[in-house]
């Protein structure tokens, strides 16, 4: 992994020669930081939300050698990254002022307008030429509001939400899909190669949201499907691993099945063997799913049922299932007669 991080590095500061208004940003790091290629891409970066998926890739980052400035809203997220080596601001500006490169790993459309455009966000302090990397998942609209915004200021907002989970953050091997101009997402993968291991140009801005919010139908789909064909085997007799080894070797076999099956005990280190603790809450999937719903209205697209598993977690989320992983489908179906 190191040596990929550097091979990006070096890739970077070659495209930078052709990268218009980030260009003198990047001759500046050289300045700033020596003469070597590999040592003048390792100035501080920027991490704003540390929570289950951002806490792990702010750590990637630093295990590559970048030293973090990062903030988040809850004071004991930062905690652990403190403990790293990391150093703490107290709200967006002050990361934005620190440094010419951010990511931001938020939960929603909401948060990342506060994030940017509150009085103390991001643009507020942005410098000319600065890199943005949004890996929240959101609303693509407003991805590509923060990018014109982003782009008032002279700096370039790439949206980059990511699919793999927490322990696909933990092990730097998400899957980025990024939309941005050709250029600005090679500048973009020296630090997303650091985080993941599949890094996709989908387009335009906004076009990675796009991408991550049909997967996540399609999950949310999957994972209602194999919470209901756990369940209808349990109550049939059948033994859950047992069931789970045939699934994963047959045609009804998902990602929902073979890497994050739901029912507690037949998978280690997955949410649903540690009490639905962690993971991606069903409040965030059930957020996937209303823009799933939302993209579909405005093209006029049928998704049934992407709209009835939006329905299914909606109702979770009001029986307090909200902060669970959304694998917890499984409790819900398990506890209905
Ligand atoms: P999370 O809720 O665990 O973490 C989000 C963090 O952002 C929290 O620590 C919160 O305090 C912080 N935050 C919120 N508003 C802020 C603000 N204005 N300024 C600074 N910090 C702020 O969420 P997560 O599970 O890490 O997910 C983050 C994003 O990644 C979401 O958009 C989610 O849909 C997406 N995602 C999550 C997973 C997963 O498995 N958890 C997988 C793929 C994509």
């Amino acid at each position: 992994m190191a040596s990929l991080c550097r091979i990006a590095s070096q890739r970077v500061l070659q495209n930078v020669t052709v990268f218009g208004q980030t260009k003198l940003r990047y001759e500046n790091h050289r300045g700033f930081s020596g003469s070597s290629q590999q040592k003048a891409s390792m100035t501080p970066v920027g991490f704003i939300g540390l929570g289950n998926m951002g806490a792990h890739m702010a750590k990637n980052l630093i295990k590559q050698g970048y030293p973090l400035i990062v903030h988040d809203v809850y004071p004991e997220a930062v905690s652990e990254l403190q403990g790293k080596g990391a150093q703490i601001a107290d709200t967006a500006a002050e990361v934005a002022e620190k440094v010419d490169r951010i990511v931001t790993m938020l939960p929603s459309s909401p948060n990342v307008l506060e994030a940017y455009n509150s009085r103390n966000g991001i643009l507020s302090t942005v410098k000319k030429g600065t890199l943005i990397i949004d890996s929240s998942t959101i609303d693509p609209s407003v991805a590509k509001d923060v990018a014109a915004q982003a782009d008032k200021k002279g700096a370039v907002y790439l949206d980059a939400p990511v699919s793999g989970g927490v322990n696909a953050a933990r092990d730097a091997v998400l899957t980025f899909m990024v939309g941005g101009k050709p250029e600005e997402f090679e500048a973009a993968k020296e630090l997303l190669q650091c985080m993941g291991k599949n890094v996709v140009n989908t387009g335009p801005v906004g076009t990675g949201q796009a991408a991550k919010i049909c997967n996540n139908m399609m999950l949310g789909i999957a994972m209602i499907g194999t919470s209901e064909t756990m369940n209808l085997g349990i109550r049939l007799g059948l033994d859950p691993m047992m069931l789970a080894q045939i699934l994963n070797t047959s045609s009804g076999r998902s990602w929902s099945s073979d890497t994050y099956n739901p029912v507690p005990g037949v998978l280690d280190g997955v949410p649903s063997s540690n009490n639905y603790k962690g993971g991606f809450s069903t409040a965030l999937m059930t957020k996937d799913l209303g823009l799933a719903q939302n993209a579909a209205t405005n093209t006029k697209t049928p998704t049934p049922l992407g709209s009835l598993a939006h329905q299914i977690y909606r109702v979770m989320c009001n029986k307090g299932y909200s902060h669970k992983d959304f694998s917890s489908a499984y409790q819900y179906l398990k506890e209905e007669e």
